[in-house]
């Protein structure tokens, strides 16, 4: 990448006042960050929906509308992805950071008077949520209109955006957080599904948690040479999708006695998917069955209030 691509811009004044506001303010319930980034994607997904109505090829860039979750341990980063409309190289110069909004100022003010950051939502300004939990903060998009581009800040206020090279991500939205050293629990499986259970349950596109996990396989001996062999031969870049063979040598003395064939255990990765708001719509369900929590959390799945009734 040649340095003359990127471009540095200034975020719009109250934007970058906003945002060290919320990088300095004391607060512990940060974990509505992924609310609103969620809601983000899912307002995306909902504009793409929306022009396939009357233009279906637009969805020739990519047919499932859907939302990854994907956390990684070994850089402390926290990644999310939609396929929604994207973001043209125009739309992340003005809407993630030089257009000014009245909600800025006015969501400032309310913090001011009392109010939560837990409403930041309802200000038009949810995204700069990310920084609640991350440090620095890389979005990717691609648009039907446009090339991909990425927009990159760790607030301090300015921006960049590049022209991206990298893999391509067919049309959508992937913004990455790195995570804050005492905000990693936001990489914990458990945390993840417990977040997204309490805010984003009735999100109305498939919420998927993409997790590499591991799992023991038996295989017979000459199985376990031949991944051993392919290995080899495949070199560096295939070690991710192939099985790690480790010798059981208990199993192989047991083999060795009886004539049945030698085995080897061995564990290999996998990706694993796992959708999680899976919760059927609730006017879909039985009545009695639905608690008062459960329609507390629909109303405000709905709204986007902060209270839980109008009561
Ligand atoms: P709001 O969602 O209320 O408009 P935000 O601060 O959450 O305010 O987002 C600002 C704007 O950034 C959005 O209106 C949208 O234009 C753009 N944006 C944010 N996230 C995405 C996304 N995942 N895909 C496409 N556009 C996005
Ligand atoms: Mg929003």
């Amino acid at each position: 990448m040649a340095d003359t691509e990127v471009e540095t811009f200034a975020f719009q004044a109250e934007i970058a006042q906003l945002m060290s506001l919320i990088i300095n303010t004391f607060y512990s319930n940060k974990e509505i960050f992924l609310r609103e980034l969620i809601s983000n994607a899912s307002d995306a997904i909902d504009k793409i929906r929306y022009q396939s109505l009357t233009d279906s090829s637009v969805l020739d860039s990519g047919r499932d509308l859907e939302i990854k979750i994907i956390p990684n341990k070994s850089d402390n980063s926290l990644t999310i992805i939609d396929s929604g409309i994207g973001m043209t190289k125009a739309d992340l110069v003005n809407n993630l950071g030089t257009i000014a909004r009245s909600g800025t100022k006015a969501f400032m003010e309310a913090l001011q008077a009392g109010a939560d950051i837990s409403m930041i939502g309802q200000f038009g300004v949810g995204f700069y949520s990310a920084y609640l939990v991350a440090d620095r903060v890389v979005v990717t998009s691609k648009h039907n209109d446009d090339e991909q581009y990425v927009w990159e800040s760790s607030a301090g206020g300015s921006f960049t955006v590049r022209p991206d090279h990298g893999e391509p991500i067919g049309r959508g939205t992937k913004i990455v957080l790195y995570l804050k050293e005492d905000q990693t629990e936001y990489i914990e499986e458990k945390k993840v599904k417990e977040v997204i259970k309490k805010h984003s349950q009735f999100i109305g596109y498939p919420i998927k948690l993409v997790l590499e996990k591991e799992r023991e396989k038996e295989v017979s001996d000459d199985e376990a040479e031949e991944e051993k062999e392919e290995k080899k031969e495949d070199g560096e870049d295939a070690e991710k999708e192939k099985p790690k063979v480790e010798d059981d040598l208990d199993d192989n003395d047991e083999d060795e006695k009886g004539d049945k064939k030698k085995k080897k255990k061995i564990k290999e990765k996998y990706i694993d998917e796992e959708e999680l708001n899976k919760t059927k719509p609730i006017w879909t369900r039985n009545q009695d069955d639905i608690t008062q929590e459960e329609y507390g959390e629909f109303y405000k799945s709905l709204t986007n209030d902060w209270r839980s009734t109008w009561l």
